[in-house]
């Protein structure tokens, strides 16, 4: 018996309801990558979800960079090899591993959790393959480390995976992250510091000149025009303005719930109980005034 690793839960939103799979109608567990160098689990569901219209991500389970394990489908029939998914469990592993390497913390976690599935499906190290075994794709790529992985299951040495040390607050290491794949680079270390506000600021500003014209100098330092230029994000806004309201809320204090760059419920909470301390409307939309007392 393998013992169960932590499996995080990331809050994901399907859509309908998923049909769940017998363990005993599990024959094999197929790994695959992301073929995307940076997106997390909230950025494939989305895509998953909203692009390509299935229930939600279409991996039982996923693995992030640091090597924590998140539930996907869970044991539910997962969306992740045409015409095979009735039989077999997805695992995916954030990165492209045509590019890519696999993080020694992915190959870890991977262990854990394949070991953990093997013994709950009653299969064999040999039964993980990589999703190229049946179809004719790249997935996982050559990067991917599928001997060490079978060899640290079959030989049991697969211990409880550490996320590599990460320090401070997960939230902020999101947002740091982020600011380091949209090109401003912070360093990652969950506190909440002036350089980070900074780049949340130079996000905004080279936002708001992309998408609105806004013409501002992109220094991370708000000013009367930065103030000026601010549009209306409300409920239903998508993308990185509203990943830098999310940002910036929590930054005061006021947790909008997944950084995922959708205003929803937990975003225009935040907004209204930020307006509120400031004195504001509370209207749950931000606009100038809410923006600059924000920046
Ligand atoms: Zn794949």
């Amino acid at each position: 018996m393998a013992i169960k690793p932590t499996i995080k839960n990331a809050g994901l939103s399907f859509r309908g309801s998923l049909t769940p799979i017998a363990k005993s109608k599990v024959k094999k567990i197929v790994q695959h990558h992301m073929a995307h160098q940076t997106w997390d689990i909230h950025d494939v569901h989305k895509f998953h979800r909203d692009s390509n219209g299935w229930a939600g991500i279409g991996y039982n389970f996923w693995i992030g960079f640091d090597g924590t394990i998140y539930q996907g489908r869970g044991f539910n029939v997962g969306a992740h090899v045409l015409n095979h998914n009735h039989y077999t469990l997805g695992v995916g592993y954030q990165g492209d591993f045509t590019k890519q390497k696999m993080t020694d913390a992915q190959l870890q976690a991977g262990a854990a959790l394949n070991a953990w599935l093997v013994s709950e499906c009653n299969l064999k190290a040999s039964d993980i393959i990589g999703h190229k075994d049946l179809a004719s794709t790249a997935c996982p790529g050559k990067n991917f480390r599928m001997t060490e992985l079978r060899n640290l299951v079959s030989g049991g040495k697969v211990s409880e995976p550490k996320p590599s040390n990460p320090t401070g607050d997960a939230f902020i290491r999101q947002v740091q992250t982020w600011l380091c794949n949209y090109g401003y680079k912070v360093e990652v270390d969950g506190l909440k510091g002036p350089e980070t506000r900074k780049g949340i600021v130079k996000v905004y500003q080279n936002e708001l000149n992309k998408q609105f014209g806004a013409g501002l100098a992109v220094d991370g330092i708000p000013g009367p025009k930065t103030y000026a230029a601010a549009v209306n994000v409300r409920r239903g806004a998508k993308g990185n303005l509203t990943r830098v309201l999310q940002a910036l809320l929590y930054m005061s204090g006021h947790n909008p719930g997944p950084f995922d760059g959708a205003f929803g419920d937990g975003t225009e909470k935040a907004v209204r109980a930020f307006q509120k301390a400031k004195g504001l409307g509370a209207d749950g939309i931000a606009g100038k005034n809410t923006w600059k007392a924000l920046l």
